[in-house]
């Protein structure tokens, strides 16, 4: 890249952006040096269109191919990720690859075997008050010759919360909008997954707030796998019900994209080639346009002319827009979404056919010899090409991950010394367990753990008006752990009194 000094302001926005360090400021105007890639993030940001192409003649540097960005790389530097270094003309990954053995210290040991499942489940369980008396139930038995304790309590959790990952490539509404439940706020939309949209509903500031008993009892139902509705703020209304379809708007949502446009490209482009000249894959994140992309490219498909009207990301690749429309786009009209078509480059008859990443629409059109775009029937060929998209989608389904903190006074029925509680599950002496299912206990300070609603007992979840959830908890460790930590070992009972 290189900068045009007439149009440059000098405003940094370029040098804030560039991974290379590769801008320099002098006197009020911007210098690009010789670590540049040519990655294309200066160009994206100046909003002076001050950053321009240059033209490096081929032997100067090495392309790598690694990532749409396709870095001109140059000898002794890096590409813009800084994983790939030209070394005497020679692209190297700059760390080499590992093996488990180098990471096993890192990423630590899971828990031995004997401690892996509980003895008993928290189901049933009930609660002692206050939390300073021992768990209702304490347990020990042997295990592969180990003696192995699990404490086990249903614990009633204002620190939850409810995550619901829904497949769609439909648009619920603004991220960050609010979620309601019987016209109470419980929770907000929040920030796209791959291939699926989230809710957040729940929380200690939601429960403890003014509507609390109405999202305890959300939350509860969710967790249990029972129909919620809910209305998102200026989107949609959500029909749900952890392992089935989303209902969206009333309507039944059958399949979750198979990728983002260009991820469509690069899984059919060999397919795509063979049923239209060009195509065109709508979706509200990347739409894809198959001449341009690399895909297209490496199967030797021709330029169309066909210009797409969303801002372009990298060869083929255009940011697409949200709406009602097809792949979760504005886009209703497929043909809106081209600009033009250089008629230089097309030719008449030329074929494009437009979908989406779940193949539920399809359009075929032909250039006619005026240069418009006329729709034609689709081909057999182009319909089982987009029927191949189709089937290699997966259900739309909606998934809940639940929430909570353990790490307060419920660890005071496992122990008298809390603290050493929430080191024995960090450091994978104690395992936590939600009704026999793993969880996944997050980082850092605290007990927080998630859990997949499906692995636990339908009905296992339940709600108090304090307001909070009640969910069934088990720890279970060796008993020379528990007797070390300081638990209730006058509480224990042996496995064949409860189980
Ligand atoms: S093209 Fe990329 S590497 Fe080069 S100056 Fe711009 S941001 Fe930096
Ligand atoms: S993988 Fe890295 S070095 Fe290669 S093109 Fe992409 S950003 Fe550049």
């Amino acid at each position: 890249m290189i900068i045009d000094q007439e149009k440059c302001v000098g405003c940094a926005e370029c040098l804030s952006i560039c991974p290379l360090s590769a801008i320099r400021i002098r006197n009020k105007k911007a210098y690009i040096d010789e670590k540049c890639s040519d990655c294309g993030a200066c160009f994206r940001i100046c909003q002076n269109s001050a950053i321009c192409a240059e033209h490096i003649p081929t032997e100067h540097y090495v392309q790598c191919t690694s990532c749409p960005i396709e870095c001109k790389i140059k000898k002794g530097f890096f590409g813009a990720c800084k994983r790939y270094q030209n070394r005497n003309g020679e692209l190297n990954r700059v760390i080499k690859l590992k093996t488990y053995a180098d990471v096993k210290d890192l990423v630590g040991e899971t828990c031995r075997e004997e401690i892996r499942h509980p003895l008993i489940t928290g189901i049933g369980a009930g609660t002692t008050y206050p939390d300073c008396k021992p768990a209702p139930h304490i347990v020990q038995n042997k295990v592969h010759g180990i003696d192995v304790v699990t404490v086990v309590t249903e614990a009633p959790l204002s620190y939850s919360g409810i995550k619901i990952k829904i497949d769609t490539d439909k648009t619920l509404g603004e991220e960050g909008s609010p979620i309601y439940f019987h016209r109470r706020k419980v929770g907000h939309l929040t920030t796209e997954e791959y291939g699926s949209k989230m809710l957040s509903l729940g929380g200690v500031n939601l429960l403890t707030g003014r509507d609390g008993l109405f999202v305890a009892r959300l939350i509860s139902d969710v967790a249990n796998r029972k129909k919620v509705r809910l209305k998102i703020q200026d989107g949609v209304t959500l029909d749900l019900q952890v392992g089935g379809p989303p209902i969206i708007n009333g309507k039944k949502d059958y399949l979750m994209r198979v990728g983002c446009g260009s991820a469509t490209l690069g899984l059919f482009a060999e397919i795509f080639k063979k049923v239209a000249d060009e195509v065109i894959i709508l979706d509200s994140h990347l739409t894809g346009l198959m001449s341009e992309h690399t895909a297209g490219v490496y199967v030797g498909v021709a330029p169309s002319g066909v210009r797409l009207k969303f801002p372009r990301s990298t060869p083929g690749r255009y940011f697409g827009d949200h709406g009602n429309g097809w792949g979760g786009t504005s886009i209703e009209n497929p043909t809106d979404v081209i600009a033009s078509v250089d008629t230089t480059v097309a030719k008449p008859g030329m074929l494009v056919l437009i979908t989406e990443t779940t193949g539920r629409n399809a359009g075929m059109f032909q250039l006619t010899p005026e240069g418009s775009l006329e729709e034609i029937e689709i081909s057999p060929a182009a319909r089982s090409a987009v029927h191949t998209i189709a089937e290699t989608c997966e259900n739309s389904r909606v998934s809940g991950i639940y929430c909570g903190g353990s790490g307060g006074s419920a660890r005071a029925g496992v122990t008298k010394y809390p603290i050493q509680l929430t080191y024995a599950v960090h450091s994978n002496k104690a395992s936590l367990t939600v009704a026999g299912a793993p969880t996944f206990v997050l980082p850092g300070g605290g007990i927080n753990f998630m859990v997949d609603v499906e692995k636990v007992m339908p009905g296992a979840f339940s709600w108090t008006p304090t307001p909070a959830t009640i969910c069934p908890i088990e720890y279970t460790m060796t008993l020379e752990d528990y007797r070390q930590m300081g638990g209730h070992e006058e509480a224990i009972k042996p496995f064949a009194e409860e189980g």
